[in-house]
């Protein structure tokens, strides 16, 4: 390549044009395969930028060793517009050159999002909300201690685990975080807070109540949503299972492969198939959220010795057909997205008018 080129900064792509090189890092990145008549190709999608803004771009010709954190020397690429934004489009006639052992400050912007739209899609956002249940823990990290704060962020549309590695957490605080990075673990979204990311204190500007969502609104394993929804299927398997003692795993004979000697008890579970109108979804539930919707007195297993059948009966009784409440969290399994019940109850009249004021709000 040309040492005498003139290459651009992000910042001052803003408009359509083409024949662009700059040099920028790659802060995410992703890929998609695209089926036409000539059969699969490949193309890449993500973030770059530089030390005067962040571009999102596409990738026609990509190598496939490239990582995020790597910076990279572009040459012949275009921009143009597409939903309002402007994208770098590097194509077959753009060369794209790794810089080995090369870092470069970023200037990233975040946008402000709400949890429920948190997405591995847009790795750094500012998010605010009130933070609950902080648990510290003591880490090494290169022959250091230090200490880990643990705790979920809520805000007016869901609940989010968050890291934090720099900055103690304070139980109760509402904050606004700016730069937070967005991860999934274990089917799960979550925000770290690194050194890099600023935390300050905040008002509200909203208020957390019932956190109600349509189904079809939700994309990412989030947390602490309830949906309003009708069951329409109750899966045949639920029931009574039986569960190890020591390791909690669901087995199907009476021991446990590898606590054979252990025992085991009896649990309640149920999986059904919930759906709103926008959308359905797949259930799981457990004893706590059972026990009462299908007035079970706590600890029913050992008292009534309940069998599956009898279980089985009253969830197709209280449930099948029936206008719910379900409270719970989104659970990412096989690349698509389950619901697991915290709680399960009856619409009840005040449900019906929170739904309704909530629908109401959804057409304005
Ligand atoms: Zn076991």
């Amino acid at each position: 390549m040309s040492t005498k080129q003139n290459f651009l900064k992000i910042s001052s792509i803003d408009s359509v044009s083409s024949d662009m090189a700059l040099i920028a890092k790659i802060l995410s990145l992703q890929k998609k395969a695209l089926k036409n008549d000539k059969g699969e190709s490949m193309y890449y999608y993500g973030i770059l930028g530089d030390e005067t803004g962040t571009i999102p771009f596409t990738a026609w010709t990509f190598s496939s060793s490239l990582r995020v954190g790597d910076v990279i020397e572009i040459e012949h690429a275009s921009s143009r517009e597409y939903n309002g934004t402007i994208r770098l489009n590097i194509d077959a006639r753009s060369q794209v050159v790794m810089k080995p052992g090369t870092d470069m400050e970023v200037k990233r912007s975040y946008s402000e999002k709400k949890i429920r739209d948190l997405s591995l899609k847009e790795p750094f956002v500012t998010v605010k909300g009130k933070i609950s249940g902080v648990i510290e823990k003591e880490k090494e990290k290169n022959g250091e201690m230090i200490t880990l704060y643990y705790g979920n962020l809520e805000d007016d549309t869901a609940v989010i685990r968050v890291t934090s590695f720099s900055r103690k957490l304070e139980e109760g605080e509402t904050v606004k975080i700016v730069g937070a990075k967005v991860s999934e673990y274990n089917g799960r979204l979550r925000l770290t807070i690194s050194d890099k990311t600023q935390v300050e204190h905040a008002d509200l500007d909203f208020k957390i109540g019932i956190r109600l969502s349509n189904i079809s609104d939700v994309k990412s394993p989030i947390s602490g949503v309830s949906l309003a929804a009708v069951i329409v299927n109750i899966g045949a398997k639920s029931g009574v299972i039986k569960r190890c003692k020591t390791c909690n795993r669901k087995i199907d004979d009476d021991f446990c492969e590898e606590h054979p000697d252990d025992g085991f008890y009896k649990d309640l579970f149920a999986y059904f198939t919930a759906e709103d109108g926008t959308g359905y979804v797949h259930c799981t539930s457990g004893k706590s959220s059972l026990e009462e919707i299908l007035g079970l007195t706590p600890d029913p297993l050992e008292t009534q010795n309940i069998t599956s059948n009898q279980v089985m009966k009253k969830l197709n009784e209280t449930l099948l057909g029936k206008p719910v409440v379900i409270s719970g969290d989104f659970v990412k399994n096989n690349d698509s997205l389950t619901f697991r019940a915290r709680t399960i109850k009856q619409m009840s009249e005040d449900d019906l008018r929170i739904v309704q004021m909530f629908e109401a709000e959804e057409i304005i």
